[in-house]
């Protein structure tokens, strides 16, 4: 590269990702040919609208890159109509507002602190601003109280219904949410960003036919690029376009959806199927493993990828101290409210674990348990700076035998 200021903090970026352990439950690897999607010249192009009724000339090729998405998308979730153009995940969700709501409609949703999300009606988010968005909890094992969904849903009358997560460790429950909505007469809208890879290979139940639309990232256990995708039924699907586009975008991203494309082929292999089945075990294996040391899991354990852990209960560390002490050491994860957290989000009661960018990596049950004896080590000798400088040198010679699919550095 000519800018080498810019260069230089790519390479320092890559080394901090080979050399570290990376336990945010919302990342992954892209393998190489994502990647070069991404940095293909398919970023050149304008093309706003869909595949055959674009508003510029030249789209021959953007349409046909554009509608094998949207075939990939439709065959591997079993959808009737995909959206593959929103540029990330909340710009899916606005969308899906701006598609079904009037603004000042009453929607409903998991609240923040129990797991949800920002983008489902969260006061500091336009999603919460321009609707009155009412929430719902977990209960104090940790979760999802239908009963109490259900009274809220009669007490409130939304019109629209979320269920998904950002930080759950359990099976949702579609089938009931339905029931709830329709008891109301409200749309539902599942959001399964977190889970998508899984629902793909089938190791999560998928909401598909049974909410009313479905929404993803393409970044997350999907293991495609910084996207996403909004899934209807056929009923839905001109109000859904026309929300994502003119309503709130512009023109598509196409080197994304690109790798979008990609990405799908990728996660309906029988390998991805494999890969989905040890991201879970390697999830169960983690959790066990801090449990046995000690650590309190929310709800006792997990169906999924990650887990959350009160770590003020386990180790007498804020959720802030925990990070700070675990990224000295080349781990990664993220600071997280606990159910019912008496703490704030700036420095809560618990981390958020997950490993889908771990088990990208190749690594096994053997390694989450040399993964929890690190994690252990590094927070119970906090204040000891010799002891975290020889555990940081040790989880650098760790990380670096597991090769990260689109780095060659090592
Ligand atoms: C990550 C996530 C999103 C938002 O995705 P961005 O791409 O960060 O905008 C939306 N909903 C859920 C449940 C998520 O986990």
């Amino acid at each position: 590269m000519i800018d080498k200021e810019i260069e230089n903090l790519i390479n320092k970026e890559a080394k901090r990702q080979v050399e570290g352990v990376e336990l945010i439950a919302s990342e992954n690897y892209v393998s190489k040919d994502v990647l070069e999607c991404m940095g293909s010249i398919l970023t050149n192009k304008y093309s706003e609208g869909y595949p055959g009724k674009r508003y510029y000339g030249g789209n021959t090729y953007i349409d046909e890159i554009e509608q094998l998405a949207i075939d990939r998308a439709k065959e591997l979730f079993h959808a009737d109509h995909v959206n593959v153009q929103p540029y990330s995940g909340s710009p899916a969700n606005l969308a899906v507002h701006v598609a079904l709501l009037q603004t000042g409609d009453t929607t409903m949703s998991m609240s923040l602190s129990a797991g949800g999300h920002l983008s489902h009606g969260f006061k500091a988010s336009v999603s919460g601003k321009y609707y009155n968005n009412i929430t719902y909890g977990v209960d104090d094992n940790g979760y999802i109280d239908y009963d109490e969904v259900r009274r809220l849903a009669n007490e409130y009358k939304p019109k629209l219904i979320w269920a998904g997560f950002s930080a759950y460790s359990r099976i949702i429950d579609w089938k009931e949410f339905r029931k709830i909505a329709d008891g109301v007469g409200a749309y539902l809208v599942a959001d399964i960003s977190h889970v998508a890879g899984l629902v793909a290979s089938g190791c999560y139940p998928s909401p598909v036919g049974i909410a009313d639309v479905v929404t993803t990232t393409t970044h997350k256990t999907l293991r495609g690029p910084r996207g996403a995708l909004i899934m209807c039924s056929d009923s839905l699907a001109k109000e859904i376009d026309k929300a994502v586009f003119p309503g709130i975008q512009g023109g598509p991203h196409n080197h994304i959806i690109a790798g979008i494309a990609v990405a799908l082929k990728e996660a309906s292999t029988e390998e991805f199927k494999e890969y989905s089945k040890q991201i879970i075990k390697n999830a169960q294996t983690l959790a066990e493993a801090l449990q046995s040391r000690g650590y309190k899991i929310i709800s006792g354990g997990t169906d999924n990828h990650m887990f959350l852990v009160n770590i003020v209960d386990s180790v007498g560390l804020t959720g802030e101290e925990a990070s700070v002490t675990l990224e000295s050491v080349n781990i990664t994860i993220n600071k997280n409210t606990i159910p019912n957290d008496t703490r704030n989000t700036w420095d809560p009661s618990g981390i958020r674990i997950g490993v889908p960018a771990i088990t990208t990596r190749g690594m096994k049950e053997k390694e989450m348990l040399q993964i929890s004896s690190f994690v252990d080590e590094a927070l119970r000798n906090h204040k000891d700076k010799n002891k975290l400088m020889n555990i940081k040198r040790e989880v650098v010679d760790f990380s670096k035998k597991y090769p990260i699919p689109s780095i060659s550095l090592y």
